[in-house]
């Protein structure tokens, strides 16, 4: 399995510290608002991975965080006139629904920051002790950055490069630091803030720190994933590697992924541009799961731009699967129960060749849009050649390959609890295409398929009208 590394900038062949284990730790959201549209990109990438090496046989050991202390959950607090952790477990709940309707497993664990300061003035403390941070007057601690010699390896900067365009990295109220390059491990409070009691200050930690901690406790000194977003490349994983190596003395994480940003109609999605989606939003007018497909269609590391267009096409390519799957059921229920026939046998080896197709562009550093056109050519496969002289078993055989390489995406293509609207209408959508064709003989099929689940069709001048028995 190859994976693209961006401390290297090269895929590298994957190979776990520990044989059958993985540890990743991915940056989750900070916890003031219902997420967005592009905050649910890293969820549905690495959730992916997730499942994609759960499948090769690795125990995963998946730990994503939620910021839940940081200056616009403090805003927002102070708008609402209560606490900061009001708004931040009213969030961290919203998003723990729009992750389960993203069908995005939860976490081995999800840690929250203020949960764990403890940790955090610890490894503040080792690093003052070694000499790679310092306390300013007011009580703020700062990571002395050029006590980190390998600082930039991540980002590929260099520290004359940063010096350049150190003015940027001025920021008010930080006027005490010794050099510019140097970053913040914990603050002093400001009246109407949360705090903590810290030997420095009564204050609140720096976000970098929290993951540093976060990914320590729960994974161990050395991880071997570590991922998020392409923004957070600089300065957050920068900062994250310099203080963990500094504390730890070791490598902290072995394989850097991120995931290229989503963008509106070409342009950044932002706020301010007011080109912006909540998921929630999103789920007014999609099933999530278009939405899912829709992430997956593009390579990860690819910017992807959202519009009206490629979600309707997503929908198309979501449909064609959720179809085949529910005429595979249909078959299934009326055939018997003989055994596959040698033609059958080889026709299932054949199949198989779409699964190895699969594993080839997952193992590609998870080209998840190569392997979607390979479920896409074993539903053309099943299509053609199941019907109702198939075996129960072939048919069984061909229905569990389709699903369980859906699965590895995320994606839910098989309704349990009989047949959902949407699946009714994907069908009555289908036959209306075949009656136009002229192909009268997949039409009635379809309509048949339909009588059996109970479900009437009517054809009116309107259009076709459903209902169930
Ligand atoms: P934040 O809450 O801003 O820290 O973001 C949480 C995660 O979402 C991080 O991994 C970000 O990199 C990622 N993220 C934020 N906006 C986008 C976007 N437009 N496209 C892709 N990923 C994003
Ligand atoms: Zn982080």
């Amino acid at each position: 399995m190859k994976v693209y590394n961006t401390l290297s900038r090269k895929k590298e062949e994957f190979i776990p510290l520990e044989e059958g284990k993985v540890s990743m730790y991915v940056c989750g959201p900070t916890v003031y608002n219902l997420i967005h549209i592009g905050n649910a990109r890293p969820m549905i990438v690495f959730d992916t991975v997730r499942r994609y090496m759960e499948h090769k046989g690795y125990a995963v050991n998946y730990v994503s965080n939620f910021t839940d202390v940081d200056d616009k959950i403090i805003k927002k607090a102070n708008e609402e006139g209560t606490d900061a952790s009001v708004i931040s477990e009213r969030y961290i709940a919203e998003c723990k629904k729009d992750m389960e309707a993203l069908n995005v497993k939860p976490a081995t664990t999800h840690p929250k920051a203020t949960c764990e300061i403890d940790g955090m003035i610890e490894m503040i403390n080792t690093l003052l002790e070694k000499g790679h941070a310092y306390v300013a007057e007011d009580g703020t601690v700062y990571f002395k950055t050029r006590s980190f010699a390998e600082y930039g390896k991540l980002s590929h900067k260099n520290l004359d490069d940063l010096r350049s365009g150190e003015r940027s990295l001025l920021v008010s109220g930080e006027d005490q630091k010794q050099d510019p390059l140097d970053f913040v491990l914990w603050k002093p409070k400001k009246e109407g803030e949360p705090f903590w009691t810290a030997p420095w200050c009564e204050g609140r930690p720096g976000w970098h720190i929290e993951c540093s901690v976060m990914s320590k406790k729960y994974l161990g000194d050395e991880i071997d994933i570590h991922a998020g977003g392409e923004d957070l490349i600089f300065p957050h994983h920068e900062n994250e590697i310099a203080q963990s190596e500094a504390a730890n003395g070791k490598p902290f994480a072995k394989y850097w992924m991120h995931n290229g940003f989503l963008n509106i109609d070409n342009k950044k999605m932002s706020k301010s541009l007011g080109n912006f989606f909540t998921v929630r939003d999103i789920s007014e007018k999609y099933d999530l799961q278009v939405l899912r497909f829709f992430m997956l269609s593009a390579h990860y590391r690819s910017p992807l731009n959202f519009s009206a267009e490629l979600m309707a096409a997503a929908k198309n390519g979501l449909d064609r699967i959720v179809t085949s799957v529910v005429n595979l059921n249909f078959l299934l229920e009326n055939a018997g129960d003989g055994a596959m026939s040698e033609a059958e046998e080889n026709l299932l080896a054949e199949a198989e060749g779409f699964v190895d197709k699969f594993d080839e562009a997952m193992d590609d550093d998870f080209n998840t849009a190569d392997a979607i056109s390979a479920i896409f050519e074993l539903v053309k496969f099943a299509n053609t050649h199941a019907d109702a002289e198939s075996s129960g078993a072939f048919l069984e055989a061909l229905k569990e390959k389709i699903v369980m390489l859906s699965d590895i995406c995320g994606l839910i293509v098989e309704k349990k609890q009989g047949m959902l609207d949407e699946d009714i209408e994907a069908l009555i959508q289908e036959r209306q295409e075949a009656r136009k064709a002229k192909n009268f003989a997949r039409a009635d099929e379809i309509r048949n398929i339909l009588t059996e689940k109970g479900i009437i069709l009517e054809d009116t001048r309107e259009g076709v009208k459903w209902k169930r028995a």
